[in-house]
């Protein structure tokens, strides 16, 4: 964690997401909008040109009619009338021998660029009625469009026509595009900048709480919406991860203080027995007593430190069994025996219900050892004349159940799930004798078995630990 780093980076507009999303939207909205217009113009200019070529064609059938009624020259006038009545740079014709050469024509001054196609010439020879082509001429802005066909079988005739309406249309429509487009540049950006910004706006929200948490508030959150989309979801999962993150800091905090506590009454004595060795002139008996001392509490100490080392192999899952076959109910009814003293002690009445076999291939010692904590604290956490009862069934196919129930102080209920942490112990004055660690290696031996702890529990009341242990076990 990176505590004081400033609350806001660097983050020049153009890298920003929001920057990038209307750029985005802008490119695809004026991309759309360019396919419209092209596809637009195509189709108009498609229309426009096919109108004159139907016009073009018209006027070569009438001059084919008026070839074959009234012979050449009555086309030559109909044609020099219809280019005096059109305009002279409006529209030209020519008339041409097979060899491509012109013998008759309306005025060219300013057509004199339009070359005869003898390549038209001769598709025209090969039985096509009639070719068009489109030319252009420097004098004129708009593009020409030609058609050839055949007056006669010596006789042909080139007509061409200004593009007037096309060019018009292409200009108006170039006008009118170049504003929409801008106008559309300018709309689609603002619109897009707004989207964005509305987009990542709960974005933004989270990115600030995740800053604010760097800074050390870890209590922040990100506000949620109830609107359910994927900012929302976000928002919720980085919450519960927070949560969660929490929780874990607790526990670990929660678990030094333990270990600290734990750890502080074998070391103190230790010191104490130090202590009055330098300042006392004791006796060789004291001496021994104090040397015993501090043998038992380096034990303690060194009990402590490898049931944590063995809880945390079996959490990796690496812990070794020495498995060898047994019978369960013989280990439970020995656990009886050897806790009838301690019971006894507080007038407790020690009650069970055995299978008679129970065979089973596992760790012996750690077993043993699962059933010695679970009795042991039946017994620690019941009042005097209580009871505590050992139950061994079978009832779950393949699998035994041994169920040790007592009828003493219970375990609150925001206490079950901590039980089985390391350290955790619910009686935070530690007035009781204990680690906090004998749940946690039960459960981590019912594991290392294929099996599981369960635990129900009546504060007041009494607690039921039930353990599983699969008769085949995996583990
Ligand atoms: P400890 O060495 O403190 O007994 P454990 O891991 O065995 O550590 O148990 C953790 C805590 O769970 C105990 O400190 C106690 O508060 C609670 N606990 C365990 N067994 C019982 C029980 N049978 N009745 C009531 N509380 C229990």
């Amino acid at each position: 964690m990176v505590w004081g780093m400033s609350s806001k980076p660097i983050n020049p507009l153009y890298r920003s997401l929001a920057f990038r999303l209307t750029l985005w939207y802008a490119a695809v909205f004026l991309f759309c909008l360019s396919l419209f217009f092209t596809v637009f113009y195509f189709l108009l200019q498609k229309n426009l040109s096919l109108n004159l070529d139907e016009e073009l064609k018209t006027q070569l059938t009438t001059l084919e009619s008026v070839m074959g009624a009234s012979g050449l020259k009555a086309v030559e006038n109909m044609v020099l009338l219809e280019s005096r009545a059109t305009g002279d740079r409006q529209f030209f014709f020519r008339l041409l021998y097979p060899t491509g050469v012109a013998f008759s024509s309306s005025n060219l001054s300013g057509w004199h660029h339009i070359q005869i196609n003898k390549e038209a010439i001769s598709r025209l020879f090969r039985g096509e009625r009639y070719v068009f082509e489109t030319n252009r001429v420097t004098a004129i802005q708009d593009p020409i469009r030609i058609i050839y066909g055949r007056l006669d079988r010596d006789i042909f005739v080139q007509l061409g026509r200004v593009m007037h309406t096309q060019g018009r249309m292409v200009r108006a429509f170039n006008h009118i595009f170049l504003i929409t487009i801008w106008f559309f540049v300018l709309v689609s950006t603002l619109m897009g900048w707004l989207v964005a910004k509305r987009a990542l706006r709960g974005l933004n929200a989270i990115t600030q709480t995740a800053q604010e948490i760097s800074m050390g508030n870890l209590q922040k959150r990100a506000p949620v919406s109830n609107r359910g989309d994927e900012v929302d979801l976000l928002g919720t999962t980085f919450n519960t991860m927070l949560d969660r993150i929490n929780e874990l800091l607790t526990g670990i905090r929660d678990m030094s203080d333990n270990i600290t506590h734990d750890l502080k009454s074998p070391i103190t004595r230790i010191r104490g027995n130090a202590e009055i060795v330098l300042t006392t002139n004791s006796a060789l008996d004291d001496f021994q007593n104090m040397a015993a001392n501090t043998i038992a509490s380096c034990d303690q100490l060194l009990e402590i430190i490898n049931t944590s080392l063995m809880i945390a192999a079996a959490e990796k899952g690496v812990m070794t069994l020495e498995k060898e076959a047994m019978d369960l109910a013989k280990i439970l009814a020995q656990a009886q025996i050897l806790f009838q003293p301690m019971a006894a002690e507080k007038n407790i009445e020690l009650k069970s219900s055995i299978l008679e076999k129970s065979p089973l291939i596992g760790d012996k010692r750690l077993i043993q050892r699962m059933i010695a904590n679970l009795l042991d604290n039946a017994i620690k956490y019941t009042p005097c004349g209580g009871w505590v009862e050992t139950v061994l069934s079978c009832e779950v196919k393949e699998a035994y159940l041994i169920t040790i129930q007592d009828n003493g102080i219970g375990i609150p209920p925001q206490a079950q799930t901590r039980v089985f942490e390391r350290f955790y112990r619910c009686d935070t004055s530690r007035s009781q004798e204990g680690s906090g660690l004998g749940l946690s290696l039960s459960l981590s031996v019912a594991k290392a078995h294929g099996g599981d702890i369960s635990l129900s529990s009546t504060p007041q009341k009494g607690s039921r630990f039930t353990v599983r242990l699969p008769q085949q076990p995996t583990g």
